[in-house]
């Protein structure tokens, strides 16, 4: 499929925000955009780049009505070469149709989808930062469109791309997070869609996350949807533990977002021979771990903070410090490696980057 291109007149190109490193995630974005049209008699037609800017839906266009949509979220590296890179893209796209299939949305070619983000990138290349740990933001997402008020999947769809620059997310150094266990709340069940990237599932972790905020807690720890007793994830990201020499994460059970970062954690732990361990670890574990001291870490991953070290976890009303509150061992060495790939300054021996002709 061609791909046109409609530029913004030069006279109207945005202004690149001077201060790269004070940035606020997802305010500022560059001067383009993809779209890509479906219709059900027609399939997927009309790939565009275009000026980025407010999109024309119909009141009755039922992603607004039944939230049927979908997306993405990944990063470009700006090497001290100048060249631009990706890291493990194909894991996005291969996600974004399998979220697309959980809910009943039609499936991009995922060739196309990364030739899609190169286009764009090659027009907004100028957009990738220059400064040590910004990036360039890319939010591939997918919405039902067909106006229509009756409950069943659309027949109309848009895809589209829109990125904007991001500061590194430790600009200020790492700052460990105090969590908070939810109870009373969950983000998702097994049988659900919290595997899929959905709209969905961050409306229903707005409730507690704000509760959690006003008792002064970064994020919220969710726990499973049924028992309310084993681990599914904290905030939008993954979750390990280490405990002792070896390092545990939930399985991917229906519940859980398969995150790029967690697979990529994994990997990396086994390489270096650490015992890496899937299984569901209940709350009164990491609690009882934490007070015997056996609980070295908690961390978080996922694409925008990469690792994020846990320093208090809070359980029924009781704090439990981390690591001393301080950044652990393996949350160090694990954001030190991922964040060298990314950027060109250790090997890549997983192959996982992605240079972009552009
Ligand atoms: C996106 C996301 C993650 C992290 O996935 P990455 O691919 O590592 O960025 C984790 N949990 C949830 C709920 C998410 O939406």
């Amino acid at each position: 499929m061609e791909i046109s291109v409609h530029l913004l007149d030069p006279s109207k190109r945005h202004k690149k925000p001077g201060d790269e490193k004070h940035l606020v995630f997802g305010r500022v974005f560059s001067d383009h955009m993809f779209m890509l049209d479906f219709k059900e008699e027609k399939g997927w037609q009309n790939a565009r780049i275009v000026p980025y800017g407010p999109l024309a839906l119909d009141p009755a266009a039922m992603v607004l009505h039944y939230g049927q949509g979908i997306f993405e979220g990944l990063k470009a590296y700006r090497w001290p070469n100048g060249e631009i890179w990706l890291f493990r893209p194909e894991q996005n796209c291969e996600r974004l149709n399998r979220s697309a299939r959980k809910l009943c949305m039609p499936e991009i070619d995922p060739a196309f989808q990364l030739r899609a983000i190169e286009k764009l990138l090659a027009v907004d290349k100028d957009w990738v930062p220059h400064s040590v740990g910004s990036s360039l933001y890319i939010r591939p997402t997918m919405i039902a469109v067909e106006p229509h008020l009756g409950v069943r999947p659309a027949g109309e769809y848009l895809y589209f791309i829109i990125t904007g620059p991001v500061a590194a997310y430790y600009a200020e150094g790492f700052n460990p997070v105090k969590i908070y266990v939810s109870e009373e709340y969950v983000r998702t069940v097994r049988g659900g869609v919290g595997e899929a990237k959905t709209m969905a599932n961050y409306a229903s972790s707005l409730y507690a996350a704000e509760l959690a905020k006003k008792k002064g807690y970064t994020q919220v720890l969710w726990l499973d949807g049924v028992e309310r007793r084993y681990v599914d994830e904290v905030g939008t990201s993954n979750i390990f533990f280490r405990i002792g020499d070896e390092l545990i994460t939930p399985p991917l059970g229906g519940s859980i977002l398969p995150g790029v970062t967690r697979d990529s954690v994994m990997q990396l732990a086994k390489h270096w021979g650490i015992q890496v361990t899937e299984r569901q670890i209940a709350i009164e574990e990491v609690i009882e771990t934490a007070k015997s001291g056996a609980l070295k870490e908690i961390f978080a991953s996922g694409t925008a903070a990469v690792i994020s070290p846990v320093g208090e976890i809070s359980y029924r009303e009781r704090n439990y410090r981390i690591s001393d509150g301080t950044v652990g061992e393996w949350a160090l060495k694990l954001y030190d490696e991922i964040v060298g790939i990314q950027y060109g300054e250790r090997e890549d021996i997983f192959g996982w980057m992605r240079r972009l002709s552009v």
